[in-house]
């Protein structure tokens, strides 16, 4: 498709995330759910945008409320689908889906380390919204919006600015550098999040990637299916797969209370379509920072043919040390996870370098000794067991 046959942005007269007065979020004192509670256009506009709808969804502590203050006064941005707030426990703050989206205050203290775009994406930009980190594949950021602005989020420096999606002749410069770079092979459609596009402009972006001979694959990088499944309509799904016929989904599940029967319709209803779903899960200090949560996570994301693919330390994002863990404890966990989980279920521990210098695997140290053609192996029993090599 050409950009001149491109939808318009937003193809409503109500634009998808211009919150109105929200009702009640969750069904607290049995309220029950607005009946267009299935409905992905009414879930962005009734997003939690305010302090006075946050009082509404949970009993806030004055940490968070301090931390929403700040969030609204222009930190980054808050916005809770009502969907999501309704799997927050309105009376723990340390329930694991209200850490990853309730502001704090600690979102206000910087250490050193902080850094404000960890991966040096701007250093890396080849062309406006389009970063070049490794030979074959580049990141294009096609809008700064989200459903749910996570805590934690790598680009908090951009996400939820007020830019929006990103229309087709304004990417047209990163179009034209990848078409002359026949060296990528892969686009990681990013932002923000690009679902929350509306489905013609979707489209249109995958259309135009189709065209370009030289990527063999395309990756919609989206927390959709966790945040906002009611947008994972058969009809996207449809119109994704036969946008591009190589596009695969990248999604970011960190906790197993996210995998709900919504989320489980909207991930079964990729696959169904033909798109292979990976899983991105950050490492998130009280959140999913111990080995039972990620088994469950990981069997039943499985369940829900969805590869759990990178388990990322997490980025050292400004203001998110309260959320971070140590470097070891990903190890450790690896290390009790092999083993106990199948090799599908098992996903690689990713540090991804600050400035951009690329990913790094970790893993427990198997190897034990090596000497002449003999390697001794630590297995996930703590057995020793001799390796030998072919004379
Ligand atoms: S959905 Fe992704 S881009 Fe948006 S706030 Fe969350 S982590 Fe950041």
């Amino acid at each position: 498709m050409s950009s001149a046959a491109a939808p318009p942005f937003t193809p409503t007269a109500a634009p998808p995330f211009t919150p109105t007065a929200a009702p009640r979020p969750r069904s607290r004192g049995g309220q029950r759910r607005d009946p267009r509670w299935s409905d992905w256009r009414w879930q962005a506009q009734h997003a939690i945008t305010t302090l006075e709808q946050l009082e509404q969804a949970v009993a806030l502590t004055p940490t968070e409320r301090e931390g929403a203050r700040r969030a609204i006064a222009g930190g980054l941005a808050m916005s809770i689908t009502p969907y999501y707030a309704s799997l927050c426990d309105p009376d723990d703050p340390r329930c694991p889906i209200r850490m990853q989206c309730v502001p704090r205050a600690e979102e206000a203290i910087e250490v050193p380390g902080d850094l404000r775009d960890p991966l040096g994406e701007e250093a890396h930009e080849v062309a406006p919204s389009l970063v070049q980190r490794y030979p074959d594949r580049v990141l294009l950021l096609a809008t700064d919006r989200c459903a749910v602005y996570c805590r934690f989020c790598t680009r908090s420096r951009m996400v939820g600015d007020g830019g929006g999606a990103q229309s087709l002749r304004a990417l047209a410069p990163a179009f034209d550098w990848i078409e002359a770079h026949a060296e990528v092979h892969d686009v990681i459609v990013s932002g923000g999040d690009p679902m929350v596009m509306s489905t013609g402009r979707i489209v249109a972006l995958l259309e135009r990637l189709a065209a370009i001979p030289h990527v063999d694959y395309v990756r919609l990088a989206t927390r959709a299916p966790v945040t906002l499944p009611q947008r994972v309509t058969n009809e996207v799904c449809d119109a994704i797969h036969r946008a591009h016929p190589a596009a695969w989904v990248m999604t970011h599940f960190n906790h197993p209370k996210e995998l709900t029967p919504e989320s489980l319709i909207a991930c079964a209803r990729l696959a169904d379509h033909g798109l292979p779903v990976m899983n991105q899960t950050v490492l998130l200090r009280g959140i999913n920072d111990d080995a039972d949560t990620l088994t469950s996570l990981f069997r039943g994301l499985v369940r829900a043919r969805v590869r759990p693919y990178y388990l990322l330390q997490m980025d050292p994002v400004r203001g998110t040390s309260h959320l971070r863990t140590p470097l070891r404890r990903g190890i450790e966990l690896m290390e009790r996870l092999q083993g106990r989980l199948s090799g599908i279920a098992l996903p690689k521990l990713i540090v991804d370098t600050p400035g951009g210098r690329g990913k790094v695997p970790l893993g427990p140290d198997t190897i034990v000794s090596e000497r002449a053609g003999v390697t001794t192996l630590r297995t996930f029993r703590g057995e020793l067991v001799d390796y030998v090599d072919p004379p």
